[in-house]
């Protein structure tokens, strides 16, 4: 049977469901359209420290196995 369970306790960017990890450490938030700078036209999203927060945290659930 699958269910779905939360990933982490801490309410910080690592374990929102906004958040695309680059690696372990770092990574962009995803909440929001992204910026597309100056006349570059290259997408910018905000990067983060996994241990960042904000007030639009909101968890990230994986689908789990029983
Ligand atoms: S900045 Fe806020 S919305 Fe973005 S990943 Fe971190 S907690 Fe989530």
């Amino acid at each position: 049977m699958q269910k779905l369970i939360r990933i982490g306790n801490e309410p910080i960017c690592t374990n929102c469901r906004f958040y695309a990890a680059a690696n372990s450490e770092a990574g962009e938030c995803r909440r929001f359209a992204p910026d597309h700078g100056d006349d570059t036209r290259l997408a910018i999203w905000p990067l983060l420290a996994a241990g960042d927060w904000c007030g639009e945290f909101d968890v990230r659930l994986v689908v789990s196995e029983d």
